[in-house]
């Protein structure tokens, strides 16, 4: 079956010349054969000039270029590019580290194929993919995986049901190794420290691998202080808080499942740690429990996925860190994060500015934070940058 052409209209070509991946529904000017949720088209101009290869989609995003050249992918095409993005693990040293067995192996945007995430925990692949597009060619991947990894792969695992959001899609193993066994509760090293992660029953694809590098700053301003880790899911920052010195660690979640989970990683690494751990809204916890602290994370999941809840996101935003303004010691530190794509930087700051007026504190950056490098951004797609944070002193 051949590729179907989509025309751009006139002068839309330029945004793909400046190698940003997404067209969007009003650029193009004519779509050959009426292409599927999903489906493969190759991008012209009028002039029939290549533009790109990429997943059509009926969304406003109507399609996701994988190739700034017109291009039939097959087999070896999506090997190539995952063996790519393997090699980058590699040379930056994280691919066969003796203290990190947890990555990202596949960013999407950021690694040259939209809508693919592959998180890699020590041996077993986890896919999640966010388009029509990539689930089609989920078994693909997976062969691309074992064509690359071969015997450091165990298993790989598709999480696209929750990502996809659509009936239908069923998480399930695409391939198990002679000796895999999915029953067995799985440790992953980070850094050096032990967490416990369940990928069918977790959130995401089971753990939180954006915040490594943010972890490993925090130990460094832990030592001798009482640290409070909100939205603590498996306990990370905490893990890493106690292990620096801290005198004390309060882990709070909603998820009664993630603080046990937090206090199972924490006992992973640590012999009689003082931490206390709260399965609460962390909004209901900072009314209830009038404690003050010496070093504050606020790691909220995404307020906002889509434009349309932008707004009440930025006012989420200001609220929760008036609160941490309001309890932490003078002299203290705030780790704030956002991981709302659609919040860019400077709104999540604006918010931040307002808490710490709000609160009547004196605040100031010490560090901004992002992504690991297993996160890569392309440079042309900022909206990749979905992680931003800040480290906040406050007089
Ligand atoms: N900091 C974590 C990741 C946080 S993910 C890490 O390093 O791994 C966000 C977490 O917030 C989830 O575990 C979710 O259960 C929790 N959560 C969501 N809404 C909450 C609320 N209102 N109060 C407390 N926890 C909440």
């Amino acid at each position: 079956m051949s590729i179907k052409q989509i025309i751009l209209k006139h002068g839309k070509e330029e945004a793909l010349k400046r190698r940003h991946p997404w067209i969007f529904s009003g650029a193009i000017f004519k779509a050959e054969g009426n292409p599927d949720n999903g489906e493969i088209v190759h991008v012209v101009t009028g002039k029939n000039e290549p533009l790109g290869t990429g997943f059509y989609s009926r969304g406003s995003i109507a399609i996701r270029l994988f190739e700034f050249d017109v291009v039939d992918p097959t087999a070896k095409y999506w090997s190539a590019k995952i063996g790519k993005a393997i090699d980058f693990r590699k040379s930056i040293g994280l691919y066969g580290s003796k203290v990190t067995n947890v990555f990202r192996l596949f960013n999407a945007e950021g690694d040259g194929i939209p809508g693919l995430i592959i998180d890699f925990y020590n041996g077993v692949a986890v896919i999640q993919c966010h388009t029509h597009g990539t689930y089609a060619l989920r078994n693909e991947f997976a062969e691309a995986l074992k064509d690359n990894l071969g015997k450091d792969l165990k298993a790989v695992y598709d999480k696209s049901a929750e990502s996809l959001g659509e009936e239908g899609a069923e998480n399930s193993y695409l391939y198990q190794a002679k000796g895999f066994n999915p029953e067995e509760v799985q440790t992953v090293t980070e850094n050096g420290f032990q967490f416990a992660i369940d990928w069918v029953s977790g959130q995401k694809t089971g753990f939180f691998i954006d915040q490594r590098d943010n972890r490993k700053l925090l130990g460094e301003y832990s030592k001798g202080k009482k640290v409070l880790n909100t939205f603590c899911y498996t306990g990370g920052f905490s893990v890493y808080a106690l292990a620096a010195g801290a005198t004390l660690v309060h882990s709070v979640d909603s998820s009664l499942k993630a603080v046990e989970l937090a206090d199972h990683n924490v006992e992973l690494n640590l012999k009689d740690a003082n931490h206390e751990s709260f399965s609460d809204d962390v909004f209901s916890f900072f009314k209830n429990y009038p404690e003050t602290y010496d070093v504050i994370v606020l790691d909220p999941p995404a307020f906002a996925k889509h434009m349309n809840a932008r707004h009440s996101a930025i006012i989420a935003y200001k609220r929760l860190n008036t609160e941490a303004f309001k309890r932490v010691n003078k002299g203290g530190i705030v780790f704030s994060f956002s991981c709302s794509g659609v919040v860019t930087r400077e709104l999540f700051e604006g918010a931040v500015t307002a808490a710490a007026i709000e609160a009547g504190r004196n605040v100031r950056v010490l560090t901004r934070l992002g992504q690991p490098a297993c996160h890569p951004v392309s440079i042309f797609h900022s909206e990749g940058e979905y992680l931003k944070g800040l480290v906040l002193y406050v007089e």
